[in-house]
């Protein structure tokens, strides 16, 4: 009876899903008229709860003619009643690693949905709803300050909401390289690797940050396929497509398209006068129809933006005693326009993000090392260096241990060979050099 109930599962929803959910279950028995089937994990049962009870008992009902209670037991729950619950095994409960307070503001209540972001929207709420459901990996791309950030932790909000113990871990790309190198430092990547398999839902913000960075990129990589194989579902964000990830390994580029890529664009002019009016009802500030629309036909490629303008009206009112105004909405927009100005890039900067890529330490790079990988780095950061800041070799040369200027130019001409004999080894760094403008 199990396989006529389960090939009509099978015929009525998505192959993936189908794979991940129904296949799993083991039949245990049919007796009192009561089906009683079995599944490994806790996760497992809720998502089945949650999401294809309706679809079990129809095809129940198919094949038996009548429709069974079901029970779904797990074994977690079978083996944690025959032993005794062990002390270093506490319940499992829903938590977030990583995340904060803060995000908790960002729902998708509050998210304002236009054409131009509406696909990424329901794809999130779908896999919010059904992880590891149809769509796995999400991955979300898209411009700086139009909601990659906010979809993410709506997702990470509406799971925590819905589902009880389920591991959830959020991490920014950079952050993942940051750890496996203090893992690798340290000597616990055994830990490293536990934290991330074992999450149920992995979401990864900034996923451009890993490009180009051999040992973080073979570490995802098969972080990735241990928990997409084990239907845990993956949402990944990034500021462009995979297939505009320069240096990113061709394997992973092709796993982060199995599933869905959405993106979200500028919003259009409505949407961006509506997210003006939501912002300002949440500040609790009365800005008029026109200049809605003031700000809104000159601030039209960022939400961060629009969203700082509502912010200094509120400010110029509660500081200033300042009503908003054709004039105080003009100077909000001069304001959030200068806040927007790229910060000056620093050298420390961009050694952090060479040393990342080259699996060397700022201090090495800045050392007198010679070993092949340590001047490799050396030669980047002198060049990204000469590149985003324009200074003189003889600037550079000091802020590198004192280097004389023959040298810095040597260090440029290097690269800039290696650069025409390797298309590789450029995109690796017009990586480095987007990265550190992009941040
Ligand atoms: P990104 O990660 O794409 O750079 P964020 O998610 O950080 O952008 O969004 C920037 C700011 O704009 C956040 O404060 C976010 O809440 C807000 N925001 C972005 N899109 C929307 C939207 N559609 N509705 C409401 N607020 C939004
Ligand atoms: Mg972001």
């Amino acid at each position: 009876a199990w396989k006529s109930v389960s090939d009509y599962c099978k015929d009525h929803m998505h192959e993936v899903a189908f794979n991940v959910w129904i296949k799993i279950i083991k039949p245990v028995s049919l007796e009192d008229g009561q089906a009683v089937l079995s599944v490994r994990t806790r996760f497992q049962k809720d998502i089945i709860e949650k999401n294809y009870m309706d679809l079990l008992n129809s095809a129940f009902e198919q094949t038996l003619g009548f429709q069974p209670p079901i029970v779904l037991i797990t074994e977690e729950d079978q083996k944690e009643g025959q032993a005794s619950p062990s002390e270093d095994q506490p319940p499992r409960q829903t938590k977030v690693l990583n995340g904060d307070r803060s995000t908790l503001e960002y729902t998708f209540d509050n998210f304002i949905v236009g054409a131009s972001n509406k696909f990424a929207y329901a794809a999130s709420q779908a896999v919010a709803t059904n992880p590891a459901g149809a769509y796995n990996p999400l991955f979300i791309y898209g411009g700086s300050g139009l909601g990659k950030t906010h979809l993410l932790y709506a997702i990470c909000n509406e799971i925590y909401k819905n589902f009880n113990d389920i591991n959830i871990v959020y991490i920014k790309g950079d952050d993942f390289t940051n750890e496996l190198v203090e893992a690798i430092y340290n000597k616990t990547t055994n830990s490293f690797h536990n934290k991330y398999r074992q999450a149920d839902v992995l979401l990864v913000d900034d996923i451009q940050f890993i490009a180009g960075k051999l040992q973080t990129q073979e570490e995802f990589f098969h972080t990735f396929d241990s928990l997409f194989q084990a239907g845990k579902q993956i949402v990944l964000v990034s500021d462009r497509p995979p297939k505009e990830i320069a240096t990113l390994e061709e394997r992973l580029r092709t796993r982060f398209e199995w599933g869905l890529l959405a993106d979200v664009q500028p919003p259009d002019l409505e949407t961006r006068v509506a997210i003006i009016k939501r912002k300002a009802e949440a500040l609790d500030i009365a800005i008029p129809d026109e200049l809605c629309m003031f700000i809104a036909n000159r601030l039209k490629t960022n939400i961060r933006q629009l969203e700082g303008a509502v912010k200094k009206m509120k400010a110029y009112q509660q500081l200033a005693g300042e009503a908003p105004s054709i004039l105080s909405a003009q100077n909000a927009i001069r304001d959030v326009l200068n806040d927007n100005q790229p910060i000056p890039v620093t050298i420390d900067r961009i050694l952090t993000e060479v040393s990342r890529t080259c699996m060397v330490t700022p201090e090495e790079i800045k050392s007198n090392k010679r070993s092949a990988q340590i001047s490799n780095a050396r030669q980047i950061a002198i060049y990204v260096v000469r590149e985003i800041t324009q200074m003189s070799q003889s600037a550079i040369g000091e802020k590198f241990g004192g280097r004389d200027h023959s040298t810095i130019n040597y260090a440029i001409q290097q690269v800039e060979k290696n650069m025409q004999k390797d298309p590789s080894y450029r995109a690796t760094i017009d990586d480095i050099i987007k990265n550190i403008r992009e941040k």
